[in-house]
């Protein structure tokens, strides 16, 4: 589904991602894990178009993305939930997901994923009233990825979706995630969190310094002797 391939790419003069190959096939969840500013975000953002990478291709569904801005990705059947929510503070629960089904492929559907979203997070449907920046970050975290899936992706990128938030919801957060690829989308999930992440990815890759240093089945990687010492501290 998406193939990213010798991707290279710079902040000004610091180049950040080297020579990265990454491949998610329909259907899969796939983690990449790393330590802080290994460049996972950045890989995520290129995905989305946000910025430009300078060598190197990524495709989805054998179409090439360098010919696409980031709203024609997210029609394409991408979309990015970012680090840190960024939802809309101002506007109600409901609000922010009608925003997320602004575009043009979601609109039809918006109804049938709003009862989707509820359905999955009873809690959003319980506060649909309230306004997003007054919730607590858990249910902002809820947010943020219901209002991804009211653009009907067939991927979705998840960009440290555990980040700042007590064990339980962590817990409920990576169950919603392997449900939401149940219902049928594709996962690119990044994240420090590498013990919960490699535990429900079918496969895993590991980006230090924006580098591919390892790949393969998440339950392996677990075990593996580097990823413990490195990611684990055991
Ligand atoms: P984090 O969890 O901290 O977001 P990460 O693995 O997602 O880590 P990136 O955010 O992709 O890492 O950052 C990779 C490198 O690029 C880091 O050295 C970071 O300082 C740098 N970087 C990130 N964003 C920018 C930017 N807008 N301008 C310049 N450098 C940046």
């Amino acid at each position: 589904m998406l193939k990213v391939d010798k991707l290279n790419f710079s902040y000004g003069d610091m180049q950040v991602i080297w020579d990265l190959d990454l491949v998610v096939n329909a259907g899969e969840i796939v983690t990449v894990v790393g330590a802080n500013g290994a460049g996972k975000s950045t890989t995520l953002r290129n995905i989305s178009r946000l910025v430009k990478w300078q060598s190197g291709s990524i495709s989805f569904n054998d179409a090439d993305l360098a010919k696409f801005e980031p709203h024609e990705v997210v029609e394409m059947g991408i979309v990015q939930v970012p680090e840190g929510r960024k939802i809309f503070p101002e506007m109600t629960v409901i609000e922010n997901l009608r925003m997320g089904s602004f575009i043009k492929s979601a609109r039809p559907k918006r109804d049938e994923n709003i009862d989707r979203v509820f359905t999955m997070f009873p809690r959003l449907k319980e506060r649909e009233k309230q306004l997003g920046g007054t919730m607590s970050g858990g249910e902002q975290q809820m947010l943020a990825i219901a209002r991804g899936l009211m653009t009907n992706p067939k991927l979705i990128l998840l960009d440290e979706p555990s980040l700042g938030l007590a064990p339980l919801m962590v817990k409920f957060i990576f169950d919603i995630i392997q449900e939401i690829n149940r219902q049928g989308v594709t996962v690119l999930l990044v994240e420090q969190n590498v013990y919960q992440s490699l535990r429900i990815a079918h496969r895993a890759y590991v980006l230090e310094t924006g580098r591919v240093v390892m790949t393969g089945v998440g339950e392996e990687l677990l075990n593996n002797d580097h990823v413990k010492k490195a990611f684990l501290g055991m």
